[in-house]
């Protein structure tokens, strides 16, 4: 079996290490807080010094830490995994970082014959600990293949998402995904008390209607967006632009802010003035990447299969 060594054993990291030793990999770890590593220690994992030594002793070293600066000081630092990796070695960095820096380091670790994978993971500390993770990686096709039984040892949803940096790029479209919709809740949840309905009763409504039904959102999209094709409407863009018009207009009246709400109204005013109101209300999708200069197409989606991967992974994040 592969000796994995580990650096970084804090919230994430602490979990996904001693799934990984449970799976029966002989282990080298490293923290900066030494104390970080004594449960592994009780589990016959060996305590290195430096990154360099968990790379010279590992055939597979994982980094779970903070971010880019600490990714950067680790991999190609003074007494950095760089530093100690063998040809053919293999490091996974498991942190959210910025995908720019894992494409810069990446040719270094190639120059000495070993390989890089960048593979954030999303599912908190309970899901690191229970082995609940999604883990999307990129890089290599053929050592994503080699070492995705061990990636499965902590991730029970692990995935390629493509060249070097990709998995970082989902994993941050991801959380910027959840936080703007977050951001949309708030607005959604202050209106709606303010103007005297209960939360319970608002949050029954969302989870029940399409919005709650996650495969009727995911397979409008795969239909319309993914196929560049927004006739026929089965919401026409008219009907969104009167919704979120009298939604705003009622947070006027209770005095609720609501920035995304009227942003997101601004942009169904312009997409209408192109005379797009019979269209899907999803062709603001169109402006969007007017302005962002790229077009976002997979016609080769089935929508219907892309519905039923979500019906049957409730869990799916
Ligand atoms: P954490 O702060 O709990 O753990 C980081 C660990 O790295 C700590 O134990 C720290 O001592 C160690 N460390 C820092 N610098 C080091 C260095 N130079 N050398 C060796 N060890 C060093 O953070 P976390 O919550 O475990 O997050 C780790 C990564 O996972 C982050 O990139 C985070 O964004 C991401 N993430 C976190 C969550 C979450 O819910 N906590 C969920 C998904 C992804």
């Amino acid at each position: 079996m592969e000796t994995v060594g580990f650096i970084g054993l804090g919230n994430m990291g602490g979990g996904m290490s001693l799934n990984i030793q449970k799976a029966g990999y002989p282990m080298v770890v490293y923290d900066l807080r030494e104390e970080a590593a004594k449960p592994l220690l009780e589990g016959g994992a060996r305590l290195a010094g430096s990154p360099a030594e968990v790379a010279r002793l590992s055939d597979v070293t994982f980094t779970s830490l903070p971010g880019p600066k600490e990714v950067e000081a680790v991999a190609t630092g003074l007494e950095g995994v760089l530093e100690g990796i063998r040809p053919g070695a293999i490091w996974v960095d498991l942190s959210t970082s910025r995908p720019t820096l894992i494409r810069e380091i990446e040719p270094r670790f190639r120059e000495k014959g070993a390989h890089v994978l960048d593979a954030p993971v999303s599912g908190g500390k309970s899901g690191a600990a229970s082995r609940n993770l999604a883990v999307m990686v990129g890089g290599e096709r053929d050592i994503f293949d080699r070492i995705k039984p061990l990636l499965e040892a902590f991730g029970d949803k692990v995935f390629y998402a493509g060249s070097i940096g990709a998995g970082s790029v989902s994993k941050l479209v991801h959380n910027m995904i959840g936080h703007g919709v977050r951001q949309a809740i708030a607005e959604g949840l202050t209106l709606g008390v303010k103007a005297g309905v209960d939360a319970e009763s608002l949050w029954e409504c969302v989870r029940r209607g399409s919005l709650g039904r996650m495969n009727v959102l995911h397979e409008g999209i795969v239909r319309t967006v993914f196929r560049g094709e927004f006739e026929p409407a089965s919401f026409a863009l008219s009907l969104a632009r009167k919704d979120v018009g009298l939604a705003t207009d009622l947070g006027r009246e209770f005095n609720v802010p609501m920035p995304v709400a009227n942003l997101a109204e601004q942009i169904a005013i312009e997409a209408m003035n192109r005379g797009w109101g019979d269209r899907d209300s999803s062709v603001t999708f169109l402006l969007q990447e007017e302005q962002a200069g790229v077009e976002v197409r997979a016609p080769q989606v089935d929508p219907a299969q892309a519905a039923r991967f979500i019906t049957t992974h409730p869990d799916a994040e």
